[in-house]
């Protein structure tokens, strides 16, 4: 590319005009239905294998487990969450928090760096909408050109025929969706009694489904893009995210610049290597111009990428006239990554890594809690002492069964259990109760602090202090 031309472009780079509208909303405020052609290209078979990959992991995470444990569970109505087969109770939130903390953290340094990326591969809301909502549309309808052709013509029974096959292979995609959204909720047992139980016993729960469904259903056929547009929090962020040194989904202006049909190039117009085809547009499921600059729109879906490189090779220029660049590198050729902004997001990382990773392994494998039982005081024994009733819940996080019996520290004292070496098993719960009996002698009038051990086996695993009531006055 010759320099001449790079500075014969200056409007280019300032004209930021195209930012005062979205591409899927016209000058009257209506939407613009946006019907991409297909895409064709290594990105697109990538992201179509990716796709798979993802999407059997989506579909089978409620039901692959990892030591009797679910891959993913979140469930929010009993705080229950299981991150990779690792339970987390209510006790350990602020790890979760923590965890949760690392991830945004995560995904800022890495869209600082990398742009988008996240939206346009591994977003369950494109994964669904590229690769399986929009490949069953073209399969029906035919690519964009027939789609707009269908969408114009007046309800015939083809139309409705094709119209209503297509809505109804959607619905049926967005209930298996559905459900499995209730799987990841509840947990796969909860919702399989939900679908084979009559929908009298689990109301509720069908009703559930229902609503997902019919959400799920309402995005993919009728809302799809704008999801990515006006909805999600995070292409909103994306503005401060990305500065001029991260790699995005860019048309490089200095070559593709001053653009224009080929036939133009006859007449003596020096041209770029954009020969304004409008294929990079044509495919674009934001319906955005990429050749604009970036925009919050882009989802980095790569198709402009196919797009362009399948018309270079045409044409035999050389392919990335649109590629993963950073405006810094095509601009002065400047591919630092490693800018202080991402430098500072990096350290804050590493710092709540190194803190989570601490909390993580300082977490006890056991923890037990012991309360009195509400409403009772105490009782006065036949013999020469009080007896108070407990109630203890005791979380066992890790992957073996641990059997369990309970000692008191510096008091001779009767623990009286339903089952006296009982066994919590793995990554669960138990909970019971439990009458201590202390002789008098070993015991102040009122309230005494008590200090219960956990053993299991020789080794004491846990303390817990508690109280104990005696009478206010005895001999
Ligand atoms: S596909 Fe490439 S050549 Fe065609 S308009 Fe887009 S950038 Fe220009
Ligand atoms: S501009 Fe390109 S990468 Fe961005 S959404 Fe459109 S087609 Fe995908």
């Amino acid at each position: 590319m010759n320099s001449e031309r790079t500075e014969a472009v200056p409007d280019f780079e300032h004209d930021e005009s195209f930012r005062d509208s979205i591409g899927t909303v016209d000058k009257a405020g209506k939407r613009v239905w946006i019907t991409p052609k297909k895409t064709k290209g290594k990105f697109y078979n990538a992201r179509t294998w990716f796709s798979l990959l993802l999407l059997a992991l989506l579909f089978s995470g409620p039901f692959i487990r990892i030591g009797g444990q679910p891959l993913l569970l979140l469930n929010f109505f009993e705080r229950k969450f299981v991150i990779f087969g690792a339970p987390f109770w209510p006790q350990d939130f602020h790890l979760f928090a923590l965890l949760l903390l690392c991830f945004v953290i995560f995904i800022v340094t890495f869209t600082a760096v990398f742009g988008r990326v996240w939206c346009g591969w591994a977003c369950p809301q494109t994964v669904f909408m590229e690769m399986v909502f929009r490949r069953i549309e073209y399969w029906i309808e035919g690519d964009s050109n027939k789609q707009r052709k269908l969408n114009a013509v007046p309800m015939s029974f083809s139309k409705l025929f094709k119209k209503t096959i297509k809505h109804l292979i959607f619905f049926l995609i967005a209930f298996v969706i559905g459900n499995t959204f209730m799987a990841y909720i509840i947990g796969s047992e909860p919702w399989w009694e939900i679908v084979t139980q009559p929908p009298t016993e689990h109301f509720v729960g069908f009703m559930a489904v229902l609503i997902f469904s019919g959400i799920f259903y309402f995005i993919f056929a009728w809302f799809r893009e704008q999801a990515c547009v006006i909805v999600c929090p995070y292409g909103r962020f994306q503005s401060v995210l990305l500065d001029k040194s991260s790699i995005v989904i860019s048309y490089d202006f200095k070559r593709g610049e001053p653009r224009g049909k080929k036939s133009r190039s006859y007449t003596g117009a020096k041209l770029g290597d954009c020969i304004d085809c409008h294929q990079c547009v044509d495919v674009c499921p934001t319906g955005i111009d990429i050749r604009n600059g970036t925009q919050l729109e882009c989802v980095n879906c790569t198709s402009c990428i196919d797009a362009c490189d399948s018309v270079m090779t045409k044409i035999k220029r050389p392919k990335g006239l649109i590629r993963f660049a950073s405006y810094n590198a095509i601009k002065t050729g400047d591919h630092r990554k490693f800018t202080p902004r991402i430098f500072g997001y990096s350290t804050v990382l590493v710092v709540l890594l190194i803190i989570f990773m601490a909390v993580l392994l300082s977490r006890k494998d056991i923890e037990t809690t012991v309360l009195r039982s509400p409403g009772t005081l105490f009782q006065e024994l036949a013999g020469d002492g009080y007896s108070n009733i407990y109630q203890f819940k005791i979380i066992n996080k890790t992957l073996n069964d641990i059997p369990i019996s309970f000692k008191l520290k510096n008091k001779k004292a009767n623990i009286r259990l339903n089952q006296q070496n009982f066994i919590v098993p793995k990554n669960n719960l138990y909970s019971s109760m439990m009458v201590i009996d202390i002789q008098k002698s070993q015991l102040n009038p009122g309230r005494n602090q008590i200090i219960l051990q956990v053993w299991h086996g020789n080794k004491l695993l846990e303390e817990v202090n508690t109280t104990f009531q005696a009478a206010a006055e005895f001999k």
